[in-house]
């Protein structure tokens, strides 16, 4: 073991559990101590701004500038009262993870002193100087103005010293240039959607919300190693290292006890978030050693995707403090399990019934069905673009691996759920839905519809989008993505799913046909059309990959081709006609996921480039002189030196090849670079420089292999995957 790798090994064999910041008091006690929510809100605002406020937060009505001030004014003295010396507002741009510009609250006064100062103008909206923050060219750099506007539905919260302020970015013309912005726009669009259908069996409904639930998979390593590999410090993953002779295979992580010191950082990353408000409730070990996942009870969804991205700030300060460094990246380690971030999905009325679970009566059941056909069809038409959503550099590693869902979008309903749609496929329009006590489905009279009990043992794991219950949970999701790029497109597709929907239906209102009837015909339509989306077999296999292609599925899997559902005109009319994005929106956005998706291998292969040369070649060189006076001294006393002979063979083809293949890679590297445009820049990465990444890794991991334990310099994976 080289020096550097012992010390960081023996660091990390001494690191113990510290202990906790959380008190010994109830969570009750200090949950949301740190949010600008209702309860400090009535303390620090008057009647008049508290009511003006909840309006704003409830039904979108905008606030007068004397409200502000006076929000503003309440805000500032809660924050001082705890703490907060600065303020900022804290947006989320398309880098992914979130941005933040302080301002000291502090203002001279004009006679030599200061003055806490805090202005309903400041809380509202601010011009960061943002030009270099991707936007797809919507703004070129002397036209850098991009506002961030203060976002009432989400609370403000305190971090540190400093009281942040949710906001959207946009663009002085008015493009989004984050991710919040489309996401309120989407939610708009479906609660407008969802609301207009719901009106065939409620009158009384009127508002549909979004709810999100995430999971969060992430893996820990300890710093100290973690800071000796320049891959996993650059890139968030390792470039080699050769598969650890226990990795999962006995399954004996998952669920397992949790280890002291993990234990330790989950309880005060628990302390931490409580505080702020984001309702975690759930932990355990994942698959892959030193693999985790948390998971919060469901919110609000603009709500619950400003909890996850906060999460993730939170998880890398608390894992500092406890000598840890999270993994967010969705494939740290070859061999073992990725990490995602399911993104479980449900919309509900106002009047407390959730479409996307069976009701209690026959009403409440034909209308489940409705909103659950229209998913189905929604996600079918727009298959390709979901899977576009959730690609990227890193999560095209873990999609298509025998581990996490596959690269082909398909959904999940369970037996009984299918067959609910075959008959109702193939029933009179007359009939309804129904189970007898047995659960089994019967078709009958409408009047006659007993609950919905669905039984959900058969959920299925393999499955990208699954129906599971009460909601739909989009499994593809990466653990380092912004949830909202996912939920904006399904909430978009819903939506227009839902606006054509209605509108069909109406057609044959209006043509003399009785509603119900109506209903029946276009669902049965719509569950015919759709047909090809719906899988319940194993989305793992090799059948299902040509059976999709067969059933006209999108199949493509590279990541830069996948982008280009965002341009296809069908999903530029609908998120037009939803009015979630214009097209200039889309184009830029398009662009910048190219550039990331570049920019995310240029690195990798950089930093490949540089352990090759600076770390390995030397090392195994080193290795193969000792070999080679080895060798020559057999010989000169006339002994056989033909196994190290055969071993200096061995080091020199590995250490040949990583050279020459660096070169290439370099290379192929110079001529991407001169590309101009970012899609071609992007299929020139991914075509032509991404494949050396793992032939390189080949190599590497052959010497790692043969060359003397003792001098190979970086931890290896049964250090950071086994070390905790
Ligand atoms: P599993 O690991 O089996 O998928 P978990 O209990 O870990 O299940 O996570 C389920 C997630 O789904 C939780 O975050 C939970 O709050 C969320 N969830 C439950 N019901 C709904 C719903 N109706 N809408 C959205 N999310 C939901
Ligand atoms: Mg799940």
């Amino acid at each position: 073991m080289s020096l550097l790798r012992f010390k960081m090994v023996e660091r990390a064999i001494n690191n113990k559990a510290i202990d906790v910041n959380a008190p010994a008091s109830q969570p009750s006690d200090y949950y949301g101590r740190k949010v600008f929510g209702r309860n400090a809100m009535r303390k620090y605002l008057n009647r008049q701004t508290y009511d003006a406020l909840i309006d704003t937060m409830e039904s979108g009505t905008p606030l007068t500038a004397d409200i502000a001030d006076s929000i503003a004014a309440g805000m500032r003295q809660w924050a001082l009262d705890n703490g907060a010396d600065h303020y900022t507002h804290w947006f989320q741009p398309l880098t992914g993870g979130t941005a933040e510009k302080h301002d000291s609250f502090s203002e001279p006064d004009g006679r030599g002193g200061v003055l806490e100062e805090f202005s309903g103008k400041l809380l509202v909206q601010q011009e960061p100087d943002a030009s270099s923050f991707p936007n797809g060219g919507i703004r070129n750099t002397f036209e850098a103005r991009g506002y961030s506007a203060w976002d009432p539905a989400s609370p403000a919260f305190i971090v540190g010293t400093t009281l942040c302020i949710p906001t959207i970015f946009i663009s002085y013309t008015g493009e989004a240039l984050d991710y919040k912005m489309p996401l309120l726009r989407s939610l708009a669009a479906i609660d407008s959607a969802a609301t207009a259908v719901c009106q065939y069996f409620d009158k009384s409904v009127s508002r549909v919300k979004t709810y999100l639930g995430w999971e969060q998979e992430y893996f820990l390593v300890d710093e100290g190693l973690w800071a000796v590999r320049s891959d996993l410090m650059l890139t968030g993953r390792t470039l080699m290292g050769h598969e650890s002779a226990k990795n999962q295979q006995l399954e004996d992580h998952y669920f397992g006890a949790i280890p002291e010191r993990v234990m330790a950082f989950m309880r005060d990353l628990e302390y931490e978030s409580l505080m702020l408000g984001i309702p975690l409730k759930t932990r355990h070990n994942e698959v892959a050693p030193n693999q985790f996942e948390l998971a919060p009870v469901y919110e609000e969804a603009n709500l619950a995707n400003d909890h996850n991205q906060l999460l993730m700030t939170i998880m890398d300060k608390v894992a500092r403090r406890h000598n840890f460094r999270v993994l967010l990246h969705e494939k740290p380690f070859k061999g073992v399990n990725g990490s995602g971030k399911h993104c479980n999905w449900s919309i509900g009325t106002d009047t407390g019934i959730n479409l996307i679970g069976p009701g209690r009566t026959p009403q409440e059941n034909l209308q489940f069905i409705v909103f659950l056909v229209n998913v189905i069809a929604a996600v079918h038409r727009h298959n390709g673009l979901l899977k576009a959503t959730i690609m990227s550099a890193t999560n095209e590693h873990r999609l298509g691996a025998n581990e996490a869902p596959p690269a082909i979008i398909s959904t999940f309903l369970g037996t009984q759920l299918s067959t609910v749609l075959d008959k109702l496929e193939r029933s009179k329009s007359e009939d309804a839905i129904r189970f007898d006590a047995k659960n089994v489905f019967k078709m009958s009279g409408v009047q006659h519809l007993p609950s919905i009990f669905l039984d959900n043992t058969d959920r299925n794991r393999t499955s990208p989008f699954a129906f599971t219950g009460n909601r739909f949970e989009f499994r593809a999701v990466g653990s380092s993505a912004n949830c909202a790029e996912a939920v904006i497109v399904i909430n978009s597709i819903v939506a227009e799913q839902l606006n054509r929907f209605k509108r069909d239906v109406d057609a044959k209102i209006e043509s003399g046909m009785r509603k119900e009837k109506a209903i029946y015909e276009v669902l049965k339509r719509l569950i015919k059309e759709s047909r090809a989306i719906h899988f319940d077999g194993n989305g793992y296999s090799e059948e299902w990959r040509l059976e999709a292609a067969r059933r006209g599925l999108d199949c493509e899997t590279s990541t830069p081709l996948i982008f280009d559902r965002y341009l296809d005109k069908t999903t530029i009319d609908m998120f037009r006609s939803v009015g979630v994005y214009t097209p200039v929106e889309v184009e830029a956005r398009t662009e910048v996921k190219w550039e990331t998706y570049t920019k995310k291998i240029q690195i990798e292969a950089r930093v490949l480039g540089d352990i090759a040369m600076n770390n390995i070649i030397p090392i195994a060189s080193k290795y193969e002189g000792i070999l080679l006076d080895k060798a020559w001294k057999l010989k000169e006393l006339g002994l056989s030196a033909t196994t190290d002979i055969e071993l200096i063979q061995r080091i020199q083809h590995h250490t040949a090849q990583i050279q020459s293949l660096t070169a290439e890679m370099i290379e192929r590297r110079k001529v991407a670079n001169r590309i101009d445009d970012q899609r071609a820049k992007a299929i020139a990465y991914h075509d032509t420089v991404a494949v050396y990444l793992d032939q390189i890794r080949h190599h590497i991991d052959k010497l790692e292999e043969i060359v003397d334990d003792q001098l190979w310099p970086l931890p290896k994976y049964r250090e950071l995957l086994f070390l905790k």
